[in-house]
C-alpha cells in the first residue's frame, strides 16, 4: 500500500503514520525527520534545510525531490510506503508523480488529514520529540510515563526550534499558500479522502484504518 498523509503542521500526520507504520508494517518517510537528521548529522544539507525550516519556510523543491526519489529508490519501499510531510507544493507532487510512474508504483491513497488553526496551535506548542527516535508525544494529550524521558527508547525529549508562536504561525500562512492546493491536486486525481483531524489520536486513527480497509 501507498500512501501519502497531507494536511497543515500539527494536524496529527506524524502520530498517524508512526501508528500506521508497526499495524502495516511499511516504512513510515517524514522528509521533516530526514532534515532533523541531517541537521543533527551536521551534513551540508542539513544545514541548508535548517536554515529554511527555522524560518518556517519549505526547503526547495528540487532538494526535497532528490532526497525522496533517492529514498523511494531503496527496497525496503516495495511493498508500500507512508509518505508524511511530501508533497508540499504542487512541482513536488508532479515530480512524485514522475518517480512513481517511473517505477511502476503508483499510490493508493492521499489522506488528507484537516483541523482548524487554534488546535494545530495548541498541539504544536505542547509537542515534544524523541531527540534519538523521534517519536512524538504531546504534553497534555499524549504524555511520555516519565516526564521529558521516551516511552519506547529512554531518549531525551525536547521542543522543536520551529515549534515556536511566531513560526507556526509562519507555518500555516505558507501551508495556505503552497500546499492546501495540493487537496484540488489529489482530488482529481480521485485518490483522495477526507479525515477530520480534530478528534482524539485513537478516533483519527480507526477512521484511517477503515479507510484504508
Ligand atoms: P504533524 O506531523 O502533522 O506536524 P504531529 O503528529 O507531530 O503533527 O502532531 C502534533 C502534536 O499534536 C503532537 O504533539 C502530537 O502528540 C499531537 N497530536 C497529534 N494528533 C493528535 C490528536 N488527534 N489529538 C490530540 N493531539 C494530537
Ligand atoms: P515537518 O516535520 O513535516 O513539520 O517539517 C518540518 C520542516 O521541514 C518544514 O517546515 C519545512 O521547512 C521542511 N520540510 C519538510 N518536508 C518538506 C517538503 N516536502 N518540502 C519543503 N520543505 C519541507
Amino acid at each position: 500500500m501507498r500512501i501519502i498523509l497531507l494536511g497543515g503542521p500539527g494536524v496529527g500526520k506524524g502520530t498517524q503514520a508512526q501508528r500506521l507504520s508497526k499495524e502495516y508494517d511499511l516504512p513510515h518517510i517524514s522528509t521533516g525527520d530526514i532534515f532533523r537528521q541531517a541537521i543533527k548529522d551536521g551534513t551540508e544539507m542539513g544545514l541548508k534545510a535548517k536554515s529554511y525550516m527555522d524560518k518556517g519556510l519549505l526547503v526547495p523543491d528540487d532538494v526535497v525531490v532528490g532526497i525522496v526519489e533517492e529514498r523511494l529508490a531503496k527496497p525496503d519501499v516495495k511493498e508500500g510506503f507512508i509518505l508524511d510531510g511530501f508533497p508540499r507544493t504542487v512541482p513536488q507532487a508532479e515530480a512524485l508523480d514522475e518517480i512513481t510512474a517511473k517505477l511502476e508504483m503508483p499510490l493508493d491513497y492521499v489522506v488528507n488529514i484537516n483541523a482548524p488553526a487554534e488546535v494545530i496551535i495548541k498541539r504544536l506548542s505542547g509537542r515534544r520529540s524523541c531527540r534519538s527516535c523521534q517519536e512524538v508525544y504531546h504534553i497534555e494529550y499524549s504524555p511520555t510515563k516519565k516526564p521529558g524521558i521516551c516511552d519506547r527508547c529512554g531518549g531525551q525529549l525536547y521542543q522543536r526550534d520551529d515549534d515556536k508562536e511566531e513560526t507556526i504561525r509562519k507555518r500555516i500562512q505558507v501551508y495556505e499558500e503552497q500546499t492546501a492546493p495540493l487537496i484540488d491536486y489529489y482530488n482529481k486525481s480521485g485518490k483522495l479522502v477526507e479525515v477530520p483531524g480534530d478528534k482524539p489520536i485513537e478516533e483519527v486513527y480507526s477512521r484511517i484504518c477503515d479507510i484504508l480497509s
